[in-house]
């Protein structure tokens, strides 16, 4: 396989074959996101990734049962493109039984329900998209380029193509001035999503975006790790009538809250209010680790 640049992918794909179908993010404006900068985006041809499953299929053998096909928003791929990709990739791996990509609102919004459903039929069972937020001045300010009301459209048309929806939300994306609105909001649209999965981040800055310039100049204020758990446990306190599995499978969380809605609803605000009663300074401070 050849990768160009450094290859992300979710940790829930950490046992996939990691494909790179795209380099880099068409959208690549978030002003908190550093994971493309300086990296000029292009889909890669439909046999340069052929080649690359079949150099994969020469490394693995038939051992390969899910597969990631990367970088950022590969969902806009042509649909036939990524349809003979999908088919190609069962056809060399036939234990394979997940393919997933990237794909945010914006870019979910460009397919019809009927081309996810041929999409799902070639086997794409799940999308991970960043939501981040379910606040529409907090979406402003990341230039996430979707309003609240996409991610709901986003989310419905994936439910009615049967894949499977990984909604990533990030703690402290609003800061501290607008902490409270975003966990509620969040909550209100995710309850309206019902995604298979929500899985929460930690907001971090990193140098070069613009909202780490506004954290320097004091603009932009991060959670502490109790203004974190705080809001997380408001966003859980507010998520109603769905059935959706919350994890926090990622290193800048605080505390590893996570279990199925509603039943484990309880045992979480509990954990948060465990977590509460340990002091600041307890928790490793990821938003800060690298300033
Ligand atoms: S859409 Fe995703 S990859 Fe692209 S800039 Fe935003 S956060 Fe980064």
């Amino acid at each position: 396989m050849r990768y160009k640049g450094t290859v992300y992918r979710p940790p829930s794909e950490g046992n996939s074959l990691v494909i790179q179908a795209t380099i880099g993010c068409p959208h690549n404006k978030c002003s908190f996101c550093n994971m493309y900068k300086g990296t000029q985006f292009r889909v890669r041809s439909v046999d340069e990734i052929k080649i690359d499953l079949e150099m994969a299929k020469e490394f693995h053998g038939d051992y390969v049962e899910t597969v990631f096909f990367a970088d950022g928003n590969t969902i806009l791929m042509k649909t036939e493109d990524l349809i003979e990709i999908f088919d190609y990739t069962r056809t060399l791996f036939p234990k394979v039984h997940r393919i997933t990509v990237y794909g945010s609102a914006k870019y979910i919004l460009l397919k019809s329900v009927e081309e996810l459903k041929k999409l799902r039929s070639a086997g794409l069972k799940r999308l991970h998209s960043g939501m981040e937020s379910g606040d529409d001045e907090v979406l402003k300010l990341l230039n996430k380029g979707a309003t609240a009301d996409e991610v709901i459209r986003a989310a419905e048309i994936l439910k009615k193509a049967d894949i499977e929806v990984s909604q990533y939300i990030m703690i402290g994306a609003g800061g501290r001035e607008i902490s409270r609105k975003h966990a509620i909001n969040s909550a209100k649209v995710l309850n309206l999503c019902n995604p298979d999965f929500i899985r929460l981040r930690t907001f971090m800055v990193f140098p070069g975006t613009p909202i780490y310039d506004l954290y320097k100049n004091k603009t932009f204020q991060l959670l502490t790790p109790h203004e974190a758990l705080e809001e997380t446990k408001l966003l859980i306190h507010h998520l109603e009538g769905i059935n959706s599995t919350l994890l926090s499978d990622h290193i800048s969380n605080y505390w590893n809250v996570e279990g199925k809605l509603p039943e484990d609803k309880k045992h979480m605000l509990k954990e948060l209010d465990y977590a509460l009663t340990l002091d600041d300074s307890n928790f490793r401070y990821p938003g800060r680790a690298q300033l």
